[in-house]
């Protein structure tokens, strides 16, 4: 990946929106003390994703934003947008990645006083870690060795064996892997998690369920119950009305016998 273009607006102190072109080969940026030469570093190195404002000299990210200086009055919003162009010999991107197979890439930083930041890949929104592991594949990155500050050549020289390995790993081109390990684990954590609130409900329902067969099992056997006793209750009639007529009859006969008499 080779950049070729960083454009800056409200920026620290690129109040006004700036471009820079990277030709190719060395660039070497030169000025006099203050004139900005290490913000457009941490330009870079912000859209790269930096989520820590101290690595940026800020105590909270809005002092990114241009805070006005002279008569010029501060801004509300900064945004970097950096371009970026695949080389050759560059690995292909890895099955999923946010930037596909795309041969320029843009990836735009922008933050709203107070509102926080966003990230869009070649006009798309995309989320800080997207960025992150899209440098990260491309053995830079905000966090990456490719981005050496003052004082930080001594530090890498007395780093302790497993600092040094991650600076292999990110030469070797393993970084990126490493981060989307990282977040396939905390998916899979999230899965482990509602796996288990899924048995939970599971055995609640199951426990539901044994309850209803019981409540089924007595209302048909209720059913039953109701059945016979209005078979018995038809039945007790019928007799009931069988005795009448026959005592009706018996009285008849009587009546006719007597009133014969
Ligand atoms: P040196 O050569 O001394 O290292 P430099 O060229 O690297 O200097 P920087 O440190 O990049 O300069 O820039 C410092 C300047 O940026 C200061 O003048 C500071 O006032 C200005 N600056 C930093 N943050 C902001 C901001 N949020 N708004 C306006 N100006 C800012």
């Amino acid at each position: 990946m080779r950049f070729t273009r960083i454009r800056l607006s409200g920026f620290k102190s690129f109040g006004e929106p700036a471009e820079f072109l990277v030709q190719p080969g060395l660039t070497g940026v030169v000025g006099p003390n203050g004139c900005g030469k290490s913000n457009l570093v941490e330009a870079l190195r912000w859209a790269m994703g930096e989520s820590s404002a101290r690595q940026v000299r800020g105590g909270g990210m809005d002092d990114v934003i241009f805070a006005g200086a002279g008569a010029r009055p501060a801004r509300n919003v900064a945004e970097v947008a950096l371009s970026a162009r695949r080389e050759e010999d560059d690995p292909p991107p890895p099955p999923g990645a946010v930037d596909g197979a795309m041969e320029e890439i843009e990836i735009a930083r922008r933050i709203e006083r107070g509102a926080g930041s966003t990230y869009r890949v070649n006009g798309r929104e995309a989320r800080a870690r997207d960025v992150q592991v899209l440098f990260a594949d491309a053995a830079t990155g905000a966090k990456s060795a490719a981005l050496v500050s003052q004082g930080e050549i001594g530090a890498l020289i007395g780093a302790r064996p497993t600092e040094r390995r991650r600076l292999l790993e990110e030469a070797a081109g393993v970084a990126g892997l490493h981060a989307r390990r990282h977040e396939a684990e905390l998916r899979l954590r999230a899965a482990e998690a509602n796996l288990e609130r899924l048995e939970d409900v599971v055995a609640a329902g199951e426990a539901r369920l044994r309850s209803l067969e019981r409540q089924a099992r007595q209302a048909a056997r209720y059913r039953t119950l109701v059945d016979g006793l209005r078979r018995a209750e038809a039945a007790l009639s019928f007799r009931r009305w069988a005795d009448a007529a026959a005592e009706e009859a018996a009285a008849a006969e009587a009546f006719a016998a007597a009133t014969a008499a």
